[in-house]
């Protein structure tokens, strides 16, 4: 059996057409940057998850820059995020030399634990970067209770949840500012690099779509010190028409992780979504003793696997420097062991979730 982990090819090949017709007009319009197809988008975008702005970028690491930019993060400020993520959620922080504090993660949802970020708060705390890991969101309601309290602002990185929803909310559009990607594996990708960010503050939004035209007001004056952080128009025409059938993207991933659950074999730690979520399935991580045994093994029956993510942020050797160690957030440290993601994309037919399930359920 020929199962693909993440199968963007099938995803062109389904709607080939339209999205052709979408970049030969972007091509013979010569529209390379903003311009029509940009506006379309974020038009798009904003009666999709209901935000007033959306302003597309050039990747979530981008997004995350541009949102702590136009906070005025400064050197020194701390943000709170998680430990269990991609580097970008701390990098961008310390790419701006702010400083990023930690918190554990819950162990079921695998996102940040709310009931231990207030001990994490001083003076010098400026805001909260919640990770909606694997298509979750993490507990928004209880993050903004405690955000309002301290006065601080919340930004949301939604990388990995976009279309997901908290309490029949989208995500992005849970906090102060929500930040996403669209690199070609995240549940909504496009053919490159592209993010966008999203708010319901008009000043923020005027900042930030002249933050990512490198700070500019008008042509060739510039109030800010900003970045090239622009959308293509190309990625953007593509974006368009897979943000058409994209709701039906997510059905079928929640299909797909439904059947993993329901097919996998009770001792086996399966993901769970809190009642007031829904996910889009970023990835379906299961939990194993004796991951690279078991993922040689799926290896040799033809079963793609991933580990979402092997070493914790503040373990990482970029971040030597905040002097984290070992033992600091134990149960990040013990998921990044154990978490192994399984194949997961709309296009896994019935006969191959049955023949990974079937596998697991006799190695593990
Ligand atoms: C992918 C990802 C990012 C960065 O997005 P890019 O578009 O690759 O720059 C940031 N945070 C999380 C949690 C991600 O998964």
């Amino acid at each position: 059996m020929n199962i693909d982990f993440a199968n963007l090819g099938l995803a062109y090949e389904e709607h080939k057409l339209a999205i052709d017709k979408a970049m030969s007009k972007v091509i013979k319009d010569s529209s390379f940057i903003m311009g029509p197809a940009v506006a379309d988008f974020e038009k798009n975008l904003n009666s999709f998850v209901g935000t007033k702005h959306s302003l597309t970028c050039s990747s979530g690491t981008d997004a995350l820059l541009l949102a702590m930019m136009a906070l005025n993060i400064q050197p020194g400020d701390e943000i709170i995020t998680s430990p269990f993520t991609f580097i970008a959620s701390g990098e961008t922080i310390a790419f701006l030399k702010a400083k990023p504090i930690f918190v554990d993660i819950e162990e079921n949802s695998f996102t940040i634990d709310p009931a231990k970020i207030e001990k994490a708060i001083t003076e010098k705390t400026k805001a909260i970067m919640p990770v909606s890991l694997f298509g979750q969101v993490a507990d928004m309601n209880a993050i903004n209770t405690i955000a309002k309290k301290h006065n601080l602002y919340v930004i949301e990185d939604a990388a990995q949840s976009f279309g997901a929803t908290h309490h029949g909310k989208r995500s992005c559009n849970l906090s102060t500012i929500g930040c996403t990607s669209f690199f070609p594996a995240k549940p909504l990708g496009c053919f490159g690099d592209g993010g966008a960010v999203f708010t319901n503050d008009d000043d923020l939004a005027e900042k930030i779509n002249s933050l990512r035209l490198h700070g500019q007001t008008k042509r060739y004056y510039h109030k800010y010190i900003g970045m090239g952080g622009r959308l293509d128009a190309l990625q953007a025409a593509i974006l368009n028409e897979k943000l058409k059938y994209y709701c039906n993207d997510i059905i079928r991933r929640q299909y797909v992780a439904e059947t993993y659950s329901r097919n996998l074999k009770s001792s086996i730690i399966k993901p769970k979504i809190t009642p007031e979520n829904t996910s889009v399935w970023a990835q379906y991580s299961i939990r194993v003793k004796d991951r690279e045994q078991v993922q040689e093994k799926l290896k040799s029956l033809g079963i793609p696997t991933a580990v979402h993510y092997p070493m914790p942020l503040h373990l990482q050797e970029c971040f030597q420097y905040l002097e984290g160690k070992k033992g600091d957030f134990p149960i990040a440290e013990q998921i990044s062991n154990e978490i192994m993601s399984l194949p997961m994309n709309p296009y896994l037919t019935e006969k191959q979730i049955y023949y990974i399930t079937e596998h697991l359920n006799t190695i593990l």
